[in-house]
């Protein structure tokens, strides 16, 4: 098993608290970059045993951290996954997983501050899956083997920019600067009992927003990857966020405001602390 972090915009890995910069503890300089470290996962897993009898660069409480995979060439979100947020959204199940696009530039890292696009920003956690592989055509079976391992995300979402006209918008609504902050680590699958079956939950400004599985979901992880990589070419670092359970803003007729921190939690991944600031809203139009 690893944990893979970013520490200053080079790979590293948590281990017991503390931090080992991938390329210092390998003598391989090219692993400084996530990316390349991502798509070299198979070898990962070996080299996290080194943590054990090396020294560390530090703690991880006092380092930044940035999105484990900062630049991914593509990142894709599946709306509708949860039969009770389908539910709360007053919208059919979709019969094949309802796929969109959050443009890369919008991830961040797991403290960022969120800057508000307008009054009716909305939180959505969501398990990410990180591609380990250049994937097409992955069959359902072997659809784990692809995956480097999971993350924890909070799929942002101005619902006046996502709901403005019909169809919706949902690529731009959702991908606003800092709108998917993930991490805090990139969990490699086997350090899951069941990678079908984490446990994730929202809070904000104190107050339990959502709680639920991902053996919950309506189109499973391995599902969503052979479905996308049967239409997209999937490269190592992309990113899919799985989809929400239900307890979103939108459904509660409460928003996100400045001041408000929403912390994010998943099994074995950890948290995210995301404050919530002002932000600058689109141009009218
Ligand atoms: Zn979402």
């Amino acid at each position: 098993m690893f944990r893979l972090v970013n520490i200053n915009e080079r790979a590293a890995f948590e281990y017991d608290g503390s931090w080992y910069d991938l390329a210092e503890l390998s003598g391989d300089t090219m692993l400084a970059d996530p990316l390349v470290a991502v798509a070299r996962h198979r070898e990962l897993h070996a080299l996290y045993g080194r943590c054990a009898s090396e020294p560390s660069g530090g703690r991880v409480v006092d380092a930044a951290l940035g999105a484990p995979v900062s630049q991914p060439r593509q990142v894709f979100g599946i709306g509708l996954n949860y039969q009770d947020h389908a539910g709360e959204s007053g919208a059919p199940l979709p019969p094949a997983p309802l796929t969109f696009t959050k443009f890369p530039s919008c991830i961040a890292g797991p403290t960022a501050d969120v800057p508000l696009s307008g009054d009716m920003v909305d939180w959505e956690v969501e398990i990410v899956a990180v591609i380990g592989d250049d994937a097409s055509h992955v069959a359902t079976d072997d659809a784990w083997g692809v995956v480097a391992g999971l993350t924890l995300g909070q799929d942002i979402s101005d619902r006046a920019v996502q709901l403005t006209g019909v169809p919706p918008q949902f690529c731009l609504g959702k991908s606003f600067a800092n709108y998917g902050p993930i991490g805090p680590a990139l969990v490699s699958i086997d350090a899951f009992a069941d990678p079908d079956d984490l446990a994730l939950w929202c809070d904000v400004a104190g107050e339990r927003m959502q709680a639920a599985r991902t053996s919950q979901l309506i189109f499973s992880i391995p599902t969503l990857v052979a479905y996308v990589s049967s239409i997209c070419r999937l490269y190592p670092g992309d990113l899919i966020f799985t989809g929400t359970p239900s307890g979103v803003g939108m459904a509660r007729g409460r928003y996100l405001a400045p001041g408000e921190t929403i912390v994010s939690g998943a099994d074995i991944i950890g948290e995210l602390h995301n404050p919530c600031v002002a932000g600058t809203g689109p141009l009218a139009t």
